[in-house]
């Protein structure tokens, strides 16, 4: 196979001039999904990619598809995927390196006039981040069939926008019904959003799959009384009993380590009064779990831990289970298709889980998939400060580019 080098500094520059597009004062992003902003960085997507010879086509929910030919017509195109859309106060690279990582490989192809034998598909996913539309990952959601298209048009922005309304608004709603653009395959470049990486010098994460996520919801019911009044032996404390759920949660996680973590970050404590004993203490729970048979184990002891320590005290417990987000595997072809690209490149590379939510986690579950990190700086995103090198960068296009060609040798006659 030829080796095809990507074009580190060319990348560079479509980041940097894409992130001047809702560029912010301190070096990130504004560019929240379906705005004028998201209007014109999709323009400059479709230009950049017709100037490939690339058609674009569009979905219902303004899922964007840059349809490159390879030598055969008869099976279905390699996508490469990510999302242009920002958080609020956004860094340069989530989800934009993707998506321009997969613009300058079809760019070194087109260079070299490179033919694979499968078409290539260059995709934008609408709404990854879910910060002005909730839930995240909505547009590779209808496409994989997690929610569908109605659902999309009635989600609301905070100001009471519909995002039928901002679609048609920006001239993003296209013809294709949501997943009647087919392929075959989808590699997704994101940076890590944690710490691992750079901590291990490593250039490469080949990512296995995504960590499953549950969410809790725990009210305990005491009784309010006077705090100088009320001897201790006679008090129903609901905040003690969140004291000693907090506890547990943690010992929960640590007992499944190192993969497991869990949190309690929201409480809620009535009265909240420095002088009346809590009465009434709302929290929740956040598990996560790369494996759903662990996660099962953790929900367990937890829904054992909470009744326990409600009798200790004599609180009501109520305990529910409120988002269950299976853990994802990716497919051991691409998979194996990245960690050869990888050693082609010569990169430092580990395994990885990835701990956040990505749209290859609902591609996952229509077409074989898998993802390829990169390191950022302090394991910072969701923050406009996020940072990852030029020469990271190249490097996770240059695996993008060796494990999509990895991957399209089996089509070759
Ligand atoms: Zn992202």
């Amino acid at each position: 196979m030829q080796n095809l080098t990507i074009n580190p500094q060319r990348l560079w520059d479509s980041l940097m001039e894409t992130a001047q597009i809702g560029g912010t004062a301190k070096g990130g992003i504004c560019r929240l999904t379906l705005t004028d902003l998201d209007k014109v960085v999709r323009d400059w997507f479709r230009g950049q990619c017709e100037a490939l010879g690339c058609t674009v086509t569009v979905d219902q929910v303004g899922n964007m598809f840059a349809f490159k030919p390879g030598k055969r017509s008869d099976i279905e195109p390699i996508a490469i995927g990510s999302h242009l859309d920002t958080q609020p106060t956004g860094g340069k690279f989530d989800g934009v390196l993707g998506v321009l990582g997969g613009l300058e490989v079809l760019r070194t192809l087109h260079d070299l006039s490179y033919e694979t034998n499968a078409p290539l598909m260059l995709v934008n996913w609408t709404n990854e981040e879910g910060s002005r539309f909730a839930p995240a990952m909505l547009g590779s959601g209808v496409y994989a069939g997690v929610f569908d298209r109605a659902f999309a048009d009635s989600r609301e922005d905070r100001q009471g926008v519909r995002f039928s309304d901002a679609i048609d608004g920006i001239g993003y709603r296209g013809d294709a019904a949501p997943g009647s653009v087919k392929f075959g395959a989808m590699f997704e470049l994101h940076i890590e959003q944690g710490p691992i990486l750079e901590a291990e010098r490593k250039a490469i994460g080949v990512v296995t799959g995504v960590q499953g996520m549950r969410w809790y919801e725990v009210e305990l019911t005491g009784r309010e009384a006077h705090t100088g009044s009320t001897p201790m032996h006679l008090r129903a404390n609901a905040l003690l009993g969140a004291a000693r759920v907090v506890e547990h949660v943690n010992r929960i996680a640590l007992e499944h380590a190192p993969s497991a973590v869990g949190t309690v970050g929201l409480v809620e404590v009535t009265p909240n009064s420095r002088n009346v004993i809590p009465g009434h203490v709302f929290f929740t729970v956040d598990f996560r779990h790369p494996d759903d048979a662990v996660l099962d184990v953790m929900e367990r002891k937890l829904m054992e831990a909470i009744p326990a320590v409600s009798n200790e005290i004599g609180l009501e417990p109520v305990a529910k289970k409120v988002w269950d987000s299976p853990a994802v595997k990716f497919d051991p072809d691409c998979i194996a298709a990245v960690r050869t690209g990888t050693e082609r490149a010569g990169m430092p590379a580990r395994d990885m889980v990835s701990g956040a939510g990505h749209d290859a986690a609902y591609i996952a579950r229509v077409a074989p998939t898998t993802m390829i990190f990169v390191p950022c700086e302090g394991g910072l995103s969701h923050n406009e400060a996020e940072s990852t090198t030029l020469e990271e960068c190249a490097a996770g296009a240059q695996v993008l580019l060796n494990a999509v060609l990895e991957y399209d040798r089996r089509f070759g006659r």
